[in-house]
């Protein structure tokens, strides 16, 4: 059984062997292990917990955390997409965290929601891209708008909350006159 302890020490581990820190904000911290957890448990493989996943691992393999995009993240804005690897000054507090832009490649984005069917590899017909459980969701925080079947743990853009999602609901009736 995967429990919220195993995903922490996993992620403390991996920060400190990459001369990383963990987000400082505790209970920020506390909502990305339990996204990590539930991605787990849900897909078997940790996908990131502001990321929307296919549930294909081939399709997801760069983002099962830690993802290919945080290295270079770290690097250059000093937090990974999420924020919870961060570098000493961020950890220190000496640079705020803040949103930074997506590193992970449009089409592969666009194959998780599956808005773009990818011709060379015929997608699984029972998988995510057929998946009709999947909505609409806002963040009333900032705006950020997302397609899956659940709102994400956090906020990639200004990292609220899951509870400040909320569904948007489309009128799809035609209007005749
Ligand atoms: S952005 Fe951060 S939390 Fe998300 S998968 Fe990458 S390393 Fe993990």
């Amino acid at each position: 059984m995967i429990t919220l302890e195993n995903v922490k020490r996993r992620a403390e581990m991996d920060a400190k062997a990459h001369g990383y820190f963990l987000t400082p904000d505790p209970d920020f911290l506390q909502n990305l292990l339990e996204g990590l957890k539930e991605n787990e448990e849900r897909y078997g493989y940790p996908s990131c917990p502001c990321r929307l996943a296919s549930g294909n691992f081939d399709w997801d393999r760069d983002i099962i955390c830690p993802c290919d995009y945080r290295d270079p993240d770290v690097e250059e804005f000093g937090m990974c997409y999420c924020a919870l690897y961060v570098r000493k000054d961020v950890a220190e507090g000496a640079k705020p965290i803040e949103p930074i832009p997506e590193r992970r490649p449009q089409e592969k984005i666009n194959r998780a929601s599956g808005e773009v069917p990818e011709k060379k590899e015929a997608p699984d017909t029972k998988g995510a891209a057929r998946d009709t459980n999947r909505k609409f969701f806002y963040c009333k925080v900032c705006g950020y708008v997302t397609f899956r079947e659940e709102p994400p743990h956090v906020c990639p853009i200004c990292r609220a909350k899951q509870e400040f999602f909320e569904e948007i609901v489309l009128d799809t009736k035609i209007k005749v006159r």
